[in-house]
């Protein structure tokens, strides 16, 4: 490390071996053995540690004889940030904005920008665009007397594509969602885990409800005017596989959901499935991720909110000073749950 400022080469090879993004930027590691340099969070397999140096830019790293990583674009850390705040920015103002334009707009060709930004925010920019005009008609339907004219004016072309956009987005139409689930037949089995007894309820689209030590009382309050009957066999593949999910954590992202929540607890929960199995990261940091920097109250609801744990990784958030944190099922499954984890993950990062 040829860097005047005080450098912590310790933290720095803890946080690659944990591929913490917050350090992109801040360094690169160098790898001798190879000749190439990575940024912190390069997803390529862990180099040894005795073959790594630390630098404190690119150019540093180049001056030494090494050669940017062709996966993790190393020295594009800043020129992404950008290119990630610009589209944004350039989605905010509303209207129609295809990918080719975004390209345009930041210089780079649409397939990358569609990558990095979708490391940065957790969706491509359709998606994040479309979650942005449903934020802006539910807003305006909360308050709206003509709902109509409420969903024309954030940008939907008739009020069918705003229904058929909640649908796909929610697994359900709105007013059913609204109503607590009515008409929705809602298939349910308690299993029993080495974290204790398990709540599993699934729609025919997917998962609805996992919890822990819960029975078919509670679930009637989060559902009440749904149809609910103990899961039969048609479910029992599926019951399997979330089972297999808690068991062997790290493994649940194929997993189909049918979540309810407003567009933006959407956003919030397909960040935190976007989170590595065995890291956390903070409110302010998963605020971050979906755009929003500065909301990480809002998202701390959101979090909360979730009513599918393990699948939708609410466990993987703690606090900003790296405590544990609440967990709705208490600190100890949740700190189970990130040990399991970390051991799944451990053979590949040794
Ligand atoms: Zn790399």
């Amino acid at each position: 490390m040829t860097n005047d400022r005080q450098f912590d080469e310790e933290r720095a090879w803890q946080a690659v071996l944990a591929r913490d993004r917050r350090f992109d930027g801040l360094f690169v590691t160098g790898v001798l053995s190879t000749g190439i340099y990575c940024r912190p969070s390069c997803a390529a397999r862990h180099p040894r540690r005795e073959n790594v140096c630390f630098f404190a830019t690119g150019a540093q790293a180049g001056a030494a004889g090494l050669r940017p990583c062709r996966r993790c674009a190393p020295d594009g850390v800043a020129l992404d940030e950008a290119a990630v705040a610009a589209v944004i920015a350039r989605l905010k103002q509303g209207g129609r904005c295809n990918l080719a334009e975004l390209a345009r707009l930041t210089g780079y060709s649409a397939p990358h920008l569609q990558r990095i930004f979708r490391r940065a925010t957790g969706l491509s920019p359709a998606a994040y665009a479309r979650a942005l005009r449903e934020e802006r008609a539910i807003a305006a339907l909360a308050t709206a007397d003509q709902v109509d004219e409420a969903i024309y004016a954030a940008g939907y072309e008739a009020p069918s594509r705003f229904y058929a956009a909640m649908k796909e987005r929610l697994g359900m139409e709105p007013h059913v969602w609204r109503k607590g689930g009515a008409g929705q037949m809602i298939h349910w089995a308690v299993m029993d885990t080495t974290l204790g007894p398990m709540l599993v309820a699934a729609t025919e689209r997917g998962v609805c409800r996992l919890s822990f030590a819960e029975d078919a009382e509670d679930l009637a309050r989060c559902f009440p005017n749904a149809d609910l009957r103990p899961a039969g066999e048609s479910f029992r593949a599926l019951f399997a596989e979330v089972l297999a999910a808690v068991e062997q954590p790290g493994s649940a992202a194929h997993i189909p959901l049918d979540v309810q929540g407003t567009a933006f607890q959407q956003r919030v929960w397909r960040a935190l499935r976007t989170i590595p199995p065995g890291e956390t990261r903070s409110y302010g940091e998963l605020a971050a991720m979906i755009g929003s920097a500065g909301a990480s109250r809002a998202v701390g609801s959101a979090n909360g909110a979730n009513g599918v744990a393990v699948l939708i990784p609410c466990h993987r958030v703690v606090q900003a000073g790296g405590a544990l944190g609440g967990y709705a099922y208490g600190a100890k499954i949740k700190a189970e749950l990130l040990r399991r984890e970390r051991v799944a993950r451990s053979p590949s990062s040794s």
